[in-house]
């Protein structure tokens, strides 16, 4: 479809859309009015292009991807989708010739904060590669009415403020009440045999409305628009029969509880909270999504039996995993299938993804409980663990390793257990965490069910990162070597013919430095502080965990803040520590970690004889419209977790592809990012995996405290404390468990710092550096790991361009 309208038109529907939206005429329209309807607009033009999409889908049978996660971070869609569609600029045009600013329009719109971190801000870029690609995708979430929540600091302490996102949010969402389902909790099963028939009744269940809501995410060009339908919990009609019956409290009670399941995102990031909510929540989006799915497989097909060549399903970690006894259940009870077909066209329908090797992440559900709430799923896991445990001793495997692998043991329900027993693709998302996976976590499925294993490396949306982000560096790049890059990102590798051209090297420093004023601006206005952009920019932006280590980091900054003070006179060069997490609201010690360093940043931003020299800022809030501003600002790029705990990490990509330098260990997909630039292009320190998993056996953190007077120095300050506050809970992990291996890396990343400011002393030399990244940045954008799931797990073929019909074998 084509987007380009004239000028004149884009004025006129914008114009009559105040209008007919908000009564207003555009003399009187807010800005926010002003973003709504210009929103509105984008949104229709979105909603068409969506329905020419499909119907081409539809005439080649093409596979139809379904995405289910739990977590959807949007961040803003405006600017995206203007850019995608290729009407950013008339639409600025348009807009001025109306009086009004695009950009500051762009500031109207509240990020769509549906998720916590990493997994989420994955699941929303693979939606935008998705429809680039050409793939018919729907993503399948939650509508929490409260995304995660804002992160104000008093005194150095996370506070928590709702995040009501809806009143600016909704308005790139549809409500399509007509595709309204039920979704049954609670109750108990009655079954009997009626003739030949095993007859399966759920009695007396508390029923939930699941609304969806519809928001389109365009992929480049706008040929591929993906769908994200996101489930509002409502309650029934009020139940007259319970009420007349006399039960007023349970009629009452059924409304209460049905709205709070979709109420708020759960801020956990790599760690489950074991609530009865979040098993409902995770239920209530399973059980939508697959009554969804099948209704509409059966409405165009009549059968499932075709349902694994038409349809992927994939689950995007553990959450959804509850999805396998689901569409068990519809098949079973609803569709008349037996046993065994039914398992067959489920188990090749669904896919899992491995998100975490975080022990305490890995999904396990308390018996009693699942039981009452879900009692008819329950059965169905008991089904399916007792023929697989069946199916594992048949072929001598013995009977440990049986219960290791179980989907239900030891009174819990194991759910990565359930979803590798059952999924025809397994993977991680970066080579290092696929190999994790197979010799750890699952190595007992491995050594049984090896070919279900594969790795798919984690990718970024690039044009969001780079081309919208950093619109400088993006338009140098494009005089350089052509726009080419923008649908294949594997063509920024042309850059590295520039890497010797001083010319080309002086003006991305310069972009660089242009970024860094742009953010200095912003902590300017934030915290009231001069930044130096002519400083090293060494960024940590991550959830705030111990894994990540953000205190090896702050350790290290005040290792150094000892140094200086010692030697005033000593040749430094001067450096910017810039911080952004948020950490769990229940999770003390990150929220320590958190106080730690913005106390230590007061008491270094006070000291005259430093703060010339060094700074450090944590920035409040951290969410996807302030890493925009954030990561292309940086020149250090900080992943530095422990070896073996990091599946990924995405900002890291991002970073790369903005020119930032690596600091980081062996980890995640810092392994692919160090084959991919060399040794002399990123600055690697620590241990690998088998050298923690070697030093762990005896791990003793006070050796290297009682062995380096640094560590000892900096570990002793702690207790003394900042501004006022102890850290001696800090220092006594450390010292006596340090359970991520702080101690045992510091002397290294101390090193490995030195080295990253001598090489930013020799300017032609970085500047280098930060080309050769970008220039390699391309293997990791979302198309390509969307291309590797679509031929390695999905067996998905895109939509062909319209005109180039494709001759398909699936049948009615
Ligand atoms: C990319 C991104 C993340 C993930 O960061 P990691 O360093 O890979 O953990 C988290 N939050 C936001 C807002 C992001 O954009």
């Amino acid at each position: 479809m084509n987007y380009k309208q004239p000028i004149g038109k884009i004025k006129e529907t914008i114009e009559t859309t105040l209008d007919r939206v908000f009564g207003v005429s555009l003399e009187n329209a807010t800005d926010e009015q002003c973003y709504k309807a210009v929103a509105l607009t984008v949104r229709d033009l979105m909603a068409r292009g969506r329905s020419e999409f499909m119907a081409q889908a539809e005439k080649s049978h093409a596979k139809q991807i379904y995405y289910l996660c739990m977590e959807f971070l949007l961040g803003r869609s405006l600017r995206n989708n203007l850019y995608n569609l290729g009407i950013e600029e008339d639409y600025r045009t348009a807009l001025s010739e109306m009086g009004l600013k695009l950009d500051a329009l762009y500031d109207q719109e509240p990020d769509a904060g549906l998720g916590n971190g990493g997994l989420g801000r994955l699941a929303a870029c693979f939606l935008d590669g998705l429809a680039t690609q050409g793939y018919p995708a729907t993503g399948y979430s939650l509508r929490y009415e409260y995304g995660i929540f804002r992160q104000k600091l008093v005194d150095g302490w996370q506070t928590e403020l709702p995040d009501f996102w809806l009143p600016g949010g909704k308005i790139w969402m549809q409500a399509v009440p007509e595709k309204s389902v039920e979704v049954h909790f609670n109750g108990h099963i009655e079954e009997y045999w009626y003739n030949q028939y095993h007859v399966v009744n759920h009695k007396d269940y508390t029923k939930v409305l699941a609304v969806p809501y519809d928001m389109y995410v365009s992929g480049m060009d706008g040929r591929g628009i993906s769908r994200l339908r996101v489930w509002a919990a409502c309650s029934p009609e009020f139940d007259m029969k319970l009420f007349n019956s006399g039960n007023y409290l349970r009629a009452m009670e059924q409304n209460a509880m049905a709205e709070v399941i979709t109420k708020v995102l759960y801020p956990e990031d790599n760690h489950l909270e074991g609530k009865s909510l979040r098993l409902s929540q995770q239920y209530f989006l399973v059980s939508a999504t697959i009554q969804d799915i099948i209704r509409r497989h059966l409405f165009r097909y009549s059968t499932l039996d075709n349902l694994p060549d038409l349809v992927a399903i994939h689950l995007n970690d553990t959450h959804p995993v509850l999805a396998i006894p689901e569409m068990m259940r519809i098949m079973l009870d609803e569709c008349g299938y037996g046993w065994d077909a039914a398992w067959d066209i489920v188990t090749r329908t669904i896919a899992y993804t491995n998100h975490t090797v975080m022990n305490e992440a890995l999904e396990c559900w308390n018996v009693e409980l699942f039981k009452s709430r879900l009692p008819r799923i329950y059965q169905i896991i008991e089904e399916i663990n007792r023929r697989f445990c069946a199916q594992m001793h048949e072929r001598g495997v013995d009977g440990y390793k049986v219960g290791r692998m179980a989907p239900l043991n030891d009174g819990y329900v194991k759910m990565a257990n359930l979803a590798v027993a059952s999924c025809h693709s397994v993977n991680g998302v970066s080579q290092l965490h696929s190999d994790i996976l197979k010799d750890r976590v699952f190595h007992d499925f491995y050594t049984e069910l090896p070919e279900k294993f594969t790795n798919v490396t984690n990718g970024i949306a690039h044009r969001r990162w780079l081309n919208q982000a950093n619109p400088s560096l993006a338009a140098l790049i494009t005089d350089l070597i052509g726009d080419g890059y923008i649908h294949n990102a594997q063509e920024l590798e042309k850059l590295k013919k520039f890497q010797d051209d001083a010319a080309v090297l002086k003006k991305m420093a310069e972009i660089k430095r242009g970024n860094k004023v742009r953010l200095s601006n912003y902590v300017k206005k934030e915290l009231n502080l001069s930044l130096d952009p002519d400083s090293i920019f060494d960024m940590q932006v991550k959830r705030m965990h111990e894994y990540k280590r953000q205190h090896l980091n702050a350790l290290h900054i005040l290792s150094v803040y000892q140094r200086l003070r010692e030697n005033p006179g000593e040749d430094f060069t001067p450096h910017t520590y810039i911080f952004g997490a948020k950490a769990a609201p229940g999770y003390y010690f990150a929220k320590q970690m958190i106080r730690f360093i913005v106390n230590l940043g007061n008491t270094i931003n006070n000291d005259p004889l430093v703060n010339k020299k060094m700074k450090v800022i944590f920035l409040e809030d951290y969410r996807v419209s302030l890493a925009e501003l954030m990561i292309p600002a940086a020149d250090l790029s900080e992943q530095i977790s422990l070896a073996g705990t990091e599946a990924s990490g995405t900002s890291n990509m991002k970073f790369m592809i903005n020119g930032a330098v690596t600091i980081g260990t062996l980890d995640g997909a810092n392994v692919e990012i160090h084959d991919s630039v060399g040794d002399d292009n990123i600055i690697l320190f620590g241990m690998t995996t088998p050298e923690v998993e070697a030093l762990k056996r005896n791990y003793n953190p006070r050796t290297f405290f009682n062995s380096n007077p640094v560590i000892r120095k900096a570990v002793d300050a702690l207790n003394g404390g900042f501004s006022g506050v102890s850290f001696s809970d800090i220092a006594d992990s450390l010292l006596n468990i340090d359970p991520y291996m702080v101690l045992a890396d510091f002397d290294s990343y101390a090193r490995a710092q030195k080295k990253a400011e001598t090489l930013y002393g020799d300017r032609c030399t970085w500047s280098r550096m930060c080309l050769i990244n970008t220039a390699n940045a391309g293997r990791f954008a979302a198309d390509r790991a969307i291309r590797e799931y679509a031929s390695q797990i999905w067996n998905a073929e895109p939509v062909p361009e319209k005109g180039a019909a494709k001759h398909s074998s699936a049948r009615k």
